[in-house]
């Protein structure tokens, strides 16, 4: 979908994601202290920050991993959390469905062929067959270029290949969501623009991303949004544009500095 038609449609949906004054503190450690947000459909937000900012936190809450303790997040059409009260377990065992989810450490089950690993969660969530979720899983491997590593072990592959499948084991479920946190952080360089390669496909078929990443030259291409994170807040967003080239908080601004001349 082109980028004028995607903005379109956006304008045109209730917010995928709707967060408003999300708090969460563990102990008396405030972490995230009052967000408000909306994702929209078909959005891809990029979410920035210095390293403790909270922006793991943020992104755990949105698929019920962490509990928050005040605030409110309606996602895919679900009220998740409201004033600390969550959805029950299975309620969120079926929202997670909705909302995949991509770590920084791959988090592939070790004894389980690369073709296994996509095709648990359909077979045992989704309740499909063997034979429709391996025809699936082996779609979302070629998608993924990974169609020759089927039967490998996981152990077998390169970060590179081990987050591709991770990536194709979260579509299998057919998320409407999809969260990625810093999906690329653990790999070596050169492993790095497979995985982004990936993501700006995804991006431009219309799923609606957050992702936590510290890959500027990715933000500024594919985020249709740019979310600094300081503190534990949203210190400011917009664009990646005004961002990059106009950002309205000296703490941007230096966060910006660090990391682009980091390289
Ligand atoms: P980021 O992803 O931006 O680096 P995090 O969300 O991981 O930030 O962490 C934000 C803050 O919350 C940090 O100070 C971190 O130490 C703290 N924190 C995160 N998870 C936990 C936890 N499970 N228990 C206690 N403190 C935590
Ligand atoms: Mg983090």
């Amino acid at each position: 979908m082109n980028a004028a038609l995607k903005k379109i449609e956006s304008a045109a949906g209730e917010p995928m994601v709707r967060i408003r004054g999300l708090r969460k503190a563990f102990g008396d450690h405030v972490v995230l202290n009052g967000i408000d947000f909306d994702v929209l459909p078909s959005q891809v937000v990029v979410v920035i920050g210095p390293s403790g900012s909270g922006k793991s936190t943020f992104l755990r809450c949105c698929n019920g991993l962490e509990q928050p303790q005040g605030g409110q997040i309606d996602i895919c059409g679900r009220t998740l959390v409201r004033d600390g009260t969550m959805l029950s377990e299975a309620e969120l065992n079926a929202l997670r469905e909705e909302v995949g989810m991509v770590f920084q450490s791959f988090n592939l089950f070790p004894h389980l062929s690369v073709l296994d690993n996509v095709t648990v969660g359909p077979r045992m969530l989704r309740k499909l067959s063997r034979a429709a979720a391996e025809t699936e899983a082996h779609a979302l491997l070629a998608k993924v270029g990974l169609a020759h590593k089927a039967s490998a072990m996981p152990a077998s592959l390169s970060g590179g290949q081990k987050q591709r499948v991770a990536i194709a084991r979260a579509l299998a479920m057919h998320p409407r969501v999809m969260l990625f946190d810093e999906p690329t952080s653990a790999l070596d360089p050169e492993l790095v623009g497979e995985v982004l390669q990936v993501m700006k496909v995804l991006a431009a078929e219309g799923m609606t991303m957050m992702v936590v990443t510290h890959e500027m030259d990715f933000a500024r291409e594919v985020g249709d949004v740019v979310v600094v994170m300081d503190g534990g807040g949203i210190i400011e967003a917009g664009p990646p544009e005004t961002i990059f080239t106009a950002p309205t908080q000296e703490r941007t601004r230096s966060f910006l500095q660090a990391v682009l001349t980091r390289t």
